[in-house]
């Protein structure tokens, strides 16, 4: 029992509207929309019903205020998110290549985002929590590694649950953040990849050996993300099931993996067997991707139901 709890980055997305164009020359823009990986993934936890809760920081702005807005009233418990009034909430501008490639402006090291620290009221909400949800990413922000360090033994210690979304260059990751990052790993009770972290986090080019490997080091299940193909869910006991992806205009693919595996996770928690847990991930992973902004394209599960009855998937 307890909330599912996220911690990281939560900042404003801005969009460049046309595709295939740098932000070298004067354009049309759209946002701020709220966004940062641990904020969409919190949120999707939040609108499937799920008790939730997120540790953070944002500035005392108006990019922070959109934030905090959404998350309450989603249903997201704010108490451990500080809100600075040195630095201003972190943001990220974000074009589109023709080919569907992504290049980011990321401001996040030098904004609120990256003073997150392990407040009371984050050690309050990690001593109560049921399940904890780690990004990869958040590896590279120190204050970070230590609230996950935290965050991990105390929900441990009640018995609770964690995932980890292996979503990091091992490139940015020196030796002591690669010690915690295989931890992460050995105790994910749910892990999340997609193809090239799979074979990442195991250090083998092999899927099948990948998810043998994994599995042997105490993973619990591996729910593998293929973007529009869909995914597979892989169980300890040798399990696979393969689940196609829905036929859908992609318009925006950023929050789909964090809508996706919230969406799975969530299911599970709330006991559904892994098979019908995958489709509903399935369904808001390419929900998501039909609308513009992060995390303009979560859903609950009575728009989930609709968008299942009028959606094809491929074959
Ligand atoms: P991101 O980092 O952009 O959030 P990701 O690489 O972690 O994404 P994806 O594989 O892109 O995750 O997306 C997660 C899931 O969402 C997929 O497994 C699939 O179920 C669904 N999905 C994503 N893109 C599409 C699409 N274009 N069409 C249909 N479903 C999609």
């Amino acid at each position: 029992a307890g909330p599912t709890i996220a911690a990281g980055e939560i900042l404003v997305e801005i969009m460049a509207t046309d595709r295939g164009m740098g932000f070298l020359e004067p354009q049309a823009l759209i946002g701020p929309y709220p966004s940062g990986a641990p904020a969409i993934f919190i949120d999707q936890v939040a609108r499937l019903g799920g008790g939730a809760g997120i540790i953070g920081c944002v500035g005392r702005d108006d990019f922070g205020t959109i934030n905090l807005e959404r998350l309450r009233r989603d249903g997201v418990d704010v108490s451990a998110v500080a809100v600075s009034d040195r630095y201003p909430t972190g943001s990220a501008f974000v074009r589109y290549r023709p080919d569907g490639g992504r290049d980011f402006v990321y401001n996040i090291a030098e904004s609120a985002a990256g003073r997150i620290s392990l407040t009371e009221e984050a050690r309050r909400l990690a001593d109560g929590a049921g399940h904890l949800h780690v990004m990869g990413s958040a590896l590279s922000i120190s204050g970070l590694k230590e609230i996950i360090a935290y965050a991990a033994r105390a929900v441990r210690a009640r018995g609770g649950s964690t995932s980890f979304d292996p979503n990091v260059r091992k490139e940015l990751i020196d030796g002591a953040d690669g010690a915690q990052f295989s931890r992460l790993v050995d105790d994910a009770d749910l892990l999340l990849p997609s193809g090239d972290e799979l074979l990442a986090a195991a250090g083998v080019d092999d899927e099948g050996q990948a998810v043998k490997a994994l599995i042997a080091r105490g993973v619990g299940e591996i729910v593998l993300k293929r973007g529009a193909a869909g995914s597979t869910r892989f169980g300890a006991d040798g399990s696979r099931i393969d689940c196609a992806g829905f036929l859908v205009e992609e318009v925006d693919p950023t929050g789909a993996g964090d809508c996706f595996g919230a969406t799975y996770l969530t299911c599970r928690r709330k006991g559904m067997e892994p098979a019908k847990a995958l489709f509903y991930a399935n369904a808001a992973g390419a929900r998501n991707v039909t609308r513009r902004g992060p995390m303009e394209g979560i859903a609950g599960f009575d728009v989930l139901d609709a968008f299942i009855a009028g959606t094809a998937r491929a074959a």
